[in-house]
């Protein structure tokens, strides 16, 4: 854990071990963190807070932009860290740690650009005048999936603020946490501007970040349930709160896009992650018209994918966080096929000698989907395609739009009108128009609905820790 500037050692305390989800095997352990380590964290980022906020924007700027260098040098050995302890392909990992640099870069920047108004006043020896300010002690909670550009994505605008910060990462994926947060640090950054607290059983650490009343801010990302628990918890204090939760992201496919070209794209976004990224497609609806050319190319592209540890060379498809997550999808699989849909490729537990001791699951594409089963409703996070076909009289928005979440969705078109027409129908807060990477740290990122609160990333991202003032002046 780090707090006040300092790696603690604890070798007395409990540990609680990260574990390589391709193979069972152990990479470390790290101190289980109490709710009193929580205190001291927020002790010491209190503590920073006034002279850290006062700090010219140029001087965190710096800061920012030598964190963004130390980690991309540092990229070959996160990267291989990452790909053992979250199971990403090393080449995706590279791309994460790409992603996360680009926030401290990009908020490096955007510290400069902390503006005010002046605004005309009603009255003749009136005048007024906003200015910004840093919203005081952050405290951040991290999921697994991303398990360092979650991080920057809001510890950068943070400390771009102005904000000093308490982060906890999540059990699965800690030694990620801790390799950045050792580069971020490797910095002239004061002592309790950041601190990192570890622990197994986050509800207690949680609650006193959520509570105490020297934190201002709690900004979140993962499920749905636990930020609805955070957001309550914040709300009796009046906290300021952003939320990233999950999604049910909608693939429309018309049918004057190319069927070829659009079921590349989606196997490339469906199996990204093996499927554990909250702006995943979760539901497939293509044009009866293209429907059998647009499966035969996704269900082929599936078929070639190599499952394994991400670290191997030819591995294009991870091992899913754990034994959990496989039943789910399993569970969403059984029920769809119970339910009358095809299994074009896929559908089991691959459970070969070297997969064996992992948690892996065969890519898979099911077809015919209804709304009757749980995967048209439920978020897989897994590595599972499920497509549904659709024809001139389906109210496509209607159905896309038939979900709590509201995070990401996806429309191939050649036509500029369908395009105009996604863009105003989706309830989504972010929509790929024939692109399935509609995400930049200069782009904000957020959905509506049960997928949260607030945007990150893009100038947006910054406005999450800013409290705007305003001052009038009789003249
Ligand atoms: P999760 O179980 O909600 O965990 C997220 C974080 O919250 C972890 O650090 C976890 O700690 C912590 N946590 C759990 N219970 C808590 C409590 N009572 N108080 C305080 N903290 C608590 O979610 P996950 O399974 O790791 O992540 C998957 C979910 O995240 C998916 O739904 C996905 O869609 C969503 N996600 C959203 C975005 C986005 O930007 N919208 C991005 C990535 C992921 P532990 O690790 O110790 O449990
Ligand atoms: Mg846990």
């Amino acid at each position: 854990m780090y707090i006040d500037g300092c790696w603690e050692q604890f070798p007395d305390r409990q540990h609680f071990v990260s574990v390589n989800p391709a193979n069972g095997q152990a990479l470390g352990s790290l101190p289980d963190g109490t709710a009193e380590d929580a205190v001291r964290a927020i002790d010491a980022a209190a503590a920073s807070l006034q002279s850290w906020s006062a700090t010219s924007p140029y001087f965190r700027a710096d800061i920012l932009q030598k964190a963004a260098a130390n980690v991309t040098r540092e990229r070959e050995t996160i990267a291989e860290l990452m790909s053992l302890e979250q199971g990403k392909p090393l080449k995706a990992a590279r791309n994460e740690i790409n992603y996360a640099a680009d926030f401290l870069r990009w908020y490096a920047e955007e510290a400069k650009r902390i503006y005010g108004r002046t605004i005309p006043s009603a009255r003749a020896d009136q005048r007024f005048l906003t200015v910004q300010a840093a919203v005081g002690v952050v405290a951040a909670i991290t999921p697994w999936n991303y398990p360092v550009s979650m991080i920057t994505r809001k510890l950068a605008p943070a400390l771009a603020a102005g904000c000093t910060i308490v982060l906890k990462p999540a059990e699965s994926t800690p030694l990620c946490a801790k390799a950045m947060i050792d580069a971020i640090t490797d910095t002239p950054i004061p002592d309790g501007v950041v601190n990192m607290i570890t622990c197994s059983q986050p509800a207690a650490v949680g609650e006193i970040l959520v509570t105490d009343p020297r934190v201002a801010k709690i900004t979140f990302t993962g499920s749905t349930a636990v930020g609805r628990h955070i957001a309550a918890q914040a709300g009796q204090a009046l906290k300021r709160v952003s939320l990233e939760l999950g999604g049910h992201a909608p693939f429309i496919v018309y049918d004057d896009a190319d069927p070829v070209h659009a079921a590349k794209g989606a196997a490339l976004v469906k199996f990204l992650n093996t499927g554990q990224a909250c702006i995943s497609p979760n539901r497939i609806f293509v044009h009866e018209n293209i429907h059998d050319e647009f499966v035969s190319t996704l269900a082929a592209r599936t078929s070639k994918l190599q499952a394994g540890s991400g670290i191997e060379p030819d591995v294009t498809v991870g091992p899913l966080i754990n034994e959990a997550a496989i039943q789910k999808v399993e569970n969403q699989v059984n029920d769809a096929v119970s339910k009358g849909a095809v299994l074009q490729t896929g559908g089991f537990r691959l459970d070969e000698p070297h997969l064996s001791d992992g948690h892996f699951f065969a890519p898979t594409v099911l077809t015919g989907i209804t709304d009757s089963m749980l995967i048209y409703r439920e978020e897989t996070f897994g590595p599972v395609a499920a497509v549904m076909s659709f024809n001139d009289d389906d109210d496509i928005y209607a159905l896309a739009n038939d979900t709590h979440y509201g995070l990401a969705a996806y429309v191939y078109t050649q036509s500029l009108q369908r395009s105009y027409e996604a863009m105003e129908k989706l309830k989504f807060g972010i929509i790929g128009i024939n692109d399935i990477n509609p995400t930049s740290a200069a782009a904000p990122f957020g959905g509506t609905g049960d997928s949260g609160l607030g945007r990150e990333g893009g100038m947006e991202g910054i406005s999450e820790y800013l409290e705007t003032k305003t001052v009038g002046l009789s003249i």
